[in-house]
């Protein structure tokens, strides 16, 4: 069911849609060909990383197209979540599936019927009842999209029997409507099954690179897996993550620690009741809880853009696992962790795990067949703990790229090397950090110490303090290794946005102590000669000011997001809210210049969040 159609504005181009509906001024690589190829009357076929923006590649397409567009999607509370998102942009879109009431289905009917929805996303097994196929035979329909198309295919790991029903409803349509599907499954095998399954019709295909830019890949073997998690947690507040174990038992106990350490969590497996389930589910989404604790049962449904870390307490049982499990982080494209927390006992996990697999309802010929394809796959896993060479590249090899070189941002291309002491340089930060009085973060007291010339500087008075410049000859990037180990020893704090104070530096005092820090090649490296970063991504492109705006922002965001029962996320993502922020636009044109703003949404939440800025700024 949805809310008001305001629709039928009229597109002429897709980037007018982009801009309007979604508020994004360009396509990321692949979008447009595909949404043309789909203008142009052809099937499509999209293999594209997840968080790579597929939805937009058939929600445009569905704008322009004269008719409806039915979207097959395998899971109610995925479809929710996009048609509440699809709504608040100003789409008229609906839902049909099992969670609709009698009378909400034949509401949402007779309104598709006066031709009120572009969009209608459909669960599989609703294409062939007599209600959904008299719907279908009195509207126009433009195009069928399947997304998460390999559920198709048996070989997938998440075969849905229910999606050969598409088909079968496909020939039973007067007229054949366009064809398109879009997966992020990246093996041949899955990929030709789907074609040939659906029958696509010489398909456009476009399979962009699986690479996803903005996540850190690390492998930890740590003394602790539960230490890890909660000292990662406390350096990371607020921060919206998923914790993955492999059983339900390690599901329950790291919920617990957490919960004991008062961290708000939520946990999710398939031993709970499924009224449970989705509450869990739902805190998590709805920012209520900012931790999910789950076995891999959880996912499948979550398009939720800001989870800054997937962890990975026992390592998984395939590459296909890991890479879609650990890439749930970061789809709103700004920098997050996937982290994997290996021990050997894990291997022995999971051998278990595979020796009791339900076989019952696979041929007695194809167990011998799975059984060795799920050890060499374990075996790929167990190598990716190992090895040394580039984490990146080791996925996307896997995955059938051919990277040239090191990506040098994952845990083993910045591998710790070597140790440094650098006490002397830890009592300089100490002074300017007492004399900055606790007001301000690491890049103010790193840009101090190393006596940058800048505006910001000047304007705080900094550049007067008796450390200025006294670490001129330093490299910036050990001395934020430094301070990041200060904070790690408890020397300094970091408190509200993310400010620097003094924390117990009694021991320092005393002789003999030494601050060491681990250091990589990498590292050594005059910071311009390193690797050019990519666009800054994240708060840490704020200025304090900006920061604490940011946070302004995001309160507004959940109490909006509270009051219309929304994620937070539908309203605005993370990476509007930290461009709105650096941008701070005092009007409606400025405001539009904000990624992430289109019409519709400046329409609903421009003003209040207008109010806000200038609340915060003046
Ligand atoms: P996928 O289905 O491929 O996993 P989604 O369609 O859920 O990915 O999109 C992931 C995120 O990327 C969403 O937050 C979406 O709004 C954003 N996005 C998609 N296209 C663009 C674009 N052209 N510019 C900026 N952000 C985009
Ligand atoms: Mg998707
Ligand atoms: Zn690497």
């Amino acid at each position: 069911m949805t809310n008001t159609p305001k629709h039928p504005t009229h597109y002429n181009t897709p980037e007018e849609a982009l801009k309007d509906l979604f508020g994004y001024d360009t396509f990321r690589p692949g979008q447009k060909p595909i949404i043309d190829s789909i203008l142009s009357g052809r099937d499509t076929f999209a293999v594209m990383p997840t968080g790579a923006g597929k939805s937009l590649c058939y929600q445009i397409p569905a704008m322009l197209l004269s008719g409806i567009t039915i979207v097959i999607s395998p899971l109610i509370s995925l479809m929710q979540d996009q048609v509440k998102a699809l709504n608040d942009a100003g789409v008229s879109a609906a839902f049909i599936n099992s969670a609709l009431s009698e009378s909400a289905f034949f509401e949402t009917v007779s309104r598709a019927k006066q031709g009120i929805y572009k969009l209608i996303y459909v669960a599989p097994e609703r294409l062939v009842t007599e209600g959904f196929l008299n719907l279908a035979k009195e509207v126009p329909i433009s195009m069928i999209t399947v997304d998460e198309a390999h559920c198709i295919s048996q070989w997938g790991q998440d075969f849905r029997p229910s999606y050969t029903k598409i088909v079968e409803f496909v020939n039973l349509l007067e007229k054949r409507p366009i064809i398109s599907a879009f997966t992020a499954t990246a093996t041949e095998t899955v990929r030709e099954d789907i074609v040939c399954t659906l029958g696509l019709d010489n398909p456009y295909t476009m399979v962009t690179g699986f690479d996803r830019e903005n996540l850190f890949f690390q492998v930890d073997k740590p003394k602790s897996k539960e230490q890890y998690i909660v000292d990662y947690i406390a350096k990371h507040p607020d921060e919206s993550g998923i914790i993955y174990c492999a059983t339900r038992k390690n599901v329950d106990s790291v919920y617990e620690l957490l919960k004991e350490k008062g961290v708000s969590v939520a946990k999710y497996h398939a031993g709970m009741s499924a009224a449970d389930r989705k509450q869990m589910q739902e805190d998590f989404v709805f920012d209520y809880t900012s931790i999910v604790v789950a076995t891999n049962a959880f996912g499948m449904g979550i398009d939720k853009s800001n989870v800054r870390f997937v962890i990975h307490y026992n390592m998984p049982q395939s590459m296909e696992n890991y890479y879609q499990e650990a890439g749930r982080a970061g789809r709103d494209g700004l920098d997050s962790k996937c982290i994997l927390l290996f021990s050997p006992q894990d291997i022995v996990i999971n051998r278990f795990l595979l020796e009791h697999k339900e076989m019952a309802d696979i041929d007695p010929a194809d167990r011998e067949t799975i059984k060795e394809r799920d050890a060499k796959r374990l075996q790929v896993m167990e190598r990716y703990c190992y090895t040394t060479e580039c984490l990146r590249n080791y996925i996307l090899k896997y995955f059938g790229e051919n990277p040239s070189k090191p990506c040098e941002d994952c845990g083993n291309c910045l591998r710790e090397f070597e140790t440094l002491d650098m006490t002397e340089e830890a009592k300089k930060i100490i002074n300017c950090v007492f004399e900055a009085k606790g007001r301000y973060g690491k890049t103010i007291i790193i840009d101090t110490v190393v006596g940058a010339k800048t505006a910001r500087l000047e304007e705080i008075g900094a550049t007067g303090y008796k450390s200025y410049g006294v670490l001129a000859s330093s490299n910036k990037k050990l001395l934020r290794r430094l301070l990041e180990q200060m904070v790690m020893e408890g020397y300094l704090v970091v408190g509200d946005y993310q400010v620097i104070k003094l924390g117990d530096i009694s021991a320092l005092k005393a002789s003999g102590t030494k601050v060491l820090v681990k250091i990589t090649d990498e590292d050594k490296l005059p910071e311009k000669a390193s690797k050019p970063k990519k666009k800054a991504k994240g708060t840490e492109s704020l200025t304090s000011a900006g920061f604490q705006l940011f946070h302004k922002l995001r309160a507004l965001r959940l109490e909006i997001a509270r009051e219309e029962k929304m994620p937070p996320y539908i309203i605005f993502s993370d990476k509007t809210l930290i461009d709105m922020a650096a941008k701070v636009p005092s009007n409606k044109e400025e405001m539009m210049n904000v990624s992430g703003v289109g019409e519709n949404k400046f329409a609903k939440y421009g003003e209040r969040f207008l109010s806000v800025i200038k609340e915060t700024v003046h």
